[in-house]
C-alpha cells in the first residue's frame, strides 16, 4: 500500500476549498488502487486545521514550525521533497493556485520528480497514473503519462473534483520537525493584501448568477445584479461580457476564465459554448433561461426556461422578493 500525497492549502487560518477537492480525488484514487491518502500540512498552530481533516484522510503529517506560519515555497520545497525521498509516494497532489503554482515547479527540481500542472483529472493506468489536461484554451485534452517515474507531482485546477468527503477515514497524526533546524529560505513573506472591498471569488460562491450576450447592453446588466442580490447569489458572466468590459475579468467563468463549482448556477441568455461550459463542470445544478430552445446550454442544463430574460428575470425577481418578505 503506497500514501498518495496531498498538500495541503490553506490561509489565514482557514483550509482551501481546493485542499478538499484534491482530498476527494486521492481517496477515489485510493479506493480503486488500494493506496492509503497522506495530507501534508505545514503551518504554525495548526491543530484546528488538522481536526477539519481527520475524516478525510488516513493520514496527516504535520510540521508545525513558527517559521512555516506563512505559505514560503523555499521551505516547503524542502521539507517536501525530503518528505517524498523518505515515503516515496506514487503521487503528489497540488492546488494550480498561486501557492501550487510557485511551489510544484521548485519541487519538481529537487525531487527529481516529473510534473504535470493544471489537471482536470487523474487516472490510474498500469500501475502508476496518467493526468488529463486541456490545451488550446479547452479544445483539446491531453493525457501525459509519466513513463518509468518513481513517482509524479500534479497541480489540479480548482472546481473540477467535488470537496465533499468521500468514505469514512480515521486519520492518524504524525508530527515531524523541520529537517535542518539552519534552513534558510531565499525569500520572506512581508505580508497578505486582501482583494479590494467588492472584489468576489466566484470559485468560491454557492450560488452563481452568470449573464452572456443574451441581455444585449450595458445597462441591462443591473437587471442580472438585482436578480442576484434577490437570491444572495454571486454574478458572473459569459467571455463576451469581459470583452466588452460590461464586468471585470476576474467574474469570467470558462476555459480562459475561472473554473467554478456552486451548488447552484443560473445561465442567463448564455449559448453554452464548450469554452464556457468547461468552466462550471463542477457546478451541483444548472438553470438556463434562453430564448432559443436548440441553444446548447441546454444539452447540460439540469433545467431550462425557453423564453425571453427580460420577462422571466423580473418575474422571478419579484416573486423571490415576494417569498423572501414573507
Ligand atoms: C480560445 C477561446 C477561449 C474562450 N474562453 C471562453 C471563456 O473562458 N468563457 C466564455 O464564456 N467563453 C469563452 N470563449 C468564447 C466562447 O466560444 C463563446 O463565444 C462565448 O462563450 C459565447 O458567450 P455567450 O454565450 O454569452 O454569447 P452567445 O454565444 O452570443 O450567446 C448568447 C445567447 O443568448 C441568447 N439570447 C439572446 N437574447 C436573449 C434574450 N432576450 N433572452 C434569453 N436568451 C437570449 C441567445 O439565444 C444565445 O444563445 C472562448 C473562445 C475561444 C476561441
Amino acid at each position: 500500500m503506497s500514501d498518495i500525497f496531498v498538500v495541503v492549502e490553506h490561509r489565514l487560518g482557514e483550509i482551501r476549498d481546493i485542499t478538499f477537492e484534491m482530498l476527494w480525488k486521492a481517496g477515489e484514487l485510493a479506493e480503486k488502487l488500494s493506496h492509503s491518502v497522506t495530507a501534508v500540512l505545514l503551518g504554525h498552530e495548526v491543530d484546528p486545521l488538522a481536526q477539519n481533516l481527520s475524516d478525510r484522510a488516513d493520514t496527516i503529517i504535520i510540521y508545525d514550525d513558527e517559521r512555516l506560519k506563512s505559505f514560503n515555497a523555499d521551505l516547503y520545497k524542502q521539507i517536501i521533497a525530503g518528505l517524498i525521498e523518505e515515503l516515496k509516494p506514487p503521487l503528489t497532489l497540488m492546488g494550480s493556485t498561486s501557492w501550487g503554482m510557485e511551489l510544484a515547479p521548485c519541487l519538481s527540481v529537487k525531487s527529481g520528480l516529473p510534473l504535470a500542472t493544471d489537471c482536470i483529472d487523474v487516472i490510474p493506468k498500469n500501475g502508476t497514473f496518467m493526468a488529463q489536461r486541456q490545451m488550446y484554451n479547452g479544445k483539446i485534452f491531453s493525457n501525459v503519462s509519466f513513463a518509468d517515474a518513481p513517482g509524479c507531482l500534479v497541480t489540479v485546477r480548482s472546481g473540477v473534483f467535488p470537496k465533499d468527503k468521500l468514505g469514512d477515514r480515521q486519520a492518524q497524526r504524525v508530527q515531524k520537525d523541520i529537517p535542518s533546524a539552519d534552513m534558510k529560505p531565499g525569500k520572506e513573506f512581508k505580508e497578505f493584501v486582501e482583494t479590494a472591498a467588492g472584489d468576489v471569488d466566484i470559485t468560491q460562491a454557492e450560488l452563481l448568477i452568470s449573464v452572456g450576450r443574451g441581455i444585449g447592453e450595458e445597462e441591462n446588466i443591473a437587471l442580472i445584479k438585482e436578480f442576484a442580490e434577490a437570491l444572495s447569489g454571486v454574478v458572473s458572466c459569459s467571455r463576451p461580457i469581459v470583452d466588452k468590459n460590461w464586468l471585470p475579468k476576474y467574474l469570467q467563468v470558462g476555459t480562459s476564465g475561472k473554473s467554478v463549482s456552486p451548488k447552484v448556477y443560473i445561465a442567463i441568455g448564455i449559448s453554452g459554448a464548450f469554452q464556457h461550459m468547461a468552466g462550471v463542470s463542477g457546478a451541483g445544478t444548472i438553470i438556463a433561461v434562453n430564448k432559443d430552445p436548440k441553444a446548447p446550454v441546454f444539452r447540460t442544463a439540469h433545467y431550462g426556461i425557453v423564453d425571453d430574460l427580460f420577462k422571466i428575470i423580473p418575474v422571478l425577481k419579484e416573486k423571490i422578493l415576494a417569498v423572501k418578505k414573507g
